[in-house]
């Protein structure tokens, strides 16, 4: 069923909504973070201190990082290296090279990682593919790359079900469901 890998592991309105430690007691070591709309609204120049607050906090709490975008321009690796965390720019997600490579920098392998993200034809798709855990937060700005634009048309369709699914599921959403 082509659901099955549309639909995240876990989903969380903001990415601070995701608890370090929570990750850290499922298991993960490593974090794969998606750049626009996730850790910045689109085109903006720097994260929120909210976000840099969570960013440091997951660092400090051991676990890795790496940004994987599929954006290319010098402000991505501006927002990484304020954040202090390495990047993998130009990804074409959903293909699953970035994502290897920012395995492979962050030491780590599908069964420890996470990815968080903000759509889920390249982030949720290519986390899934690979076995990593995926999380799914909603975008920070309406506004966007005018062919990404077109697909959230299609995955406004998609992404009510596989969130009703979830909420099913797990109850009230956040990282992890209580267990
Ligand atoms: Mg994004």
């Amino acid at each position: 069923m082509v659901l099955r890998w549309l639909a995240p592991y876990r989903y969380a309105r903001r990415i601070e909504e995701v608890d370090p430690r929570a990750l850290r007691a499922d298991g993960i070591r490593g974090v794969i973070l998606d750049l626009d709309n996730t850790i910045v609204a689109w085109n903006a120049p720097e994260p929120t201190p909210e976000v840099e607050r969570w960013v440091a906090e997951l660092t400090a709490s051991g676990l890795r990082a790496c940004i994987v975008s599929n954006n290319f321009t010098g402000r991505v690796r501006a927002v990484a290296q304020r954040l202090g965390v390495p990047v993998v720019a130009a990804a074409v997600k959903p293909t699953p090279w970035a994502f290897r490579k920012a395995m492979r920098v962050m030491g780590t392998s599908p069964s420890d990682t996470a990815l968080v993200g903000d759509q889920l034809f390249t982030d949720v798709l290519g986390g899934n593919l690979l076995g990593v855990r995926t999380i799914l937060v909603e975008p920070l700005s309406t506004r966007e790359f005018p062919t990404t634009m077109l697909i959230r048309r299609i995955e406004r369709l998609v992404r009510r079900r596989v969130l009703n699914r979830l909420r099913a599921r797990q109850g009230p959403t956040s990282y992890p469901s209580p267990r």
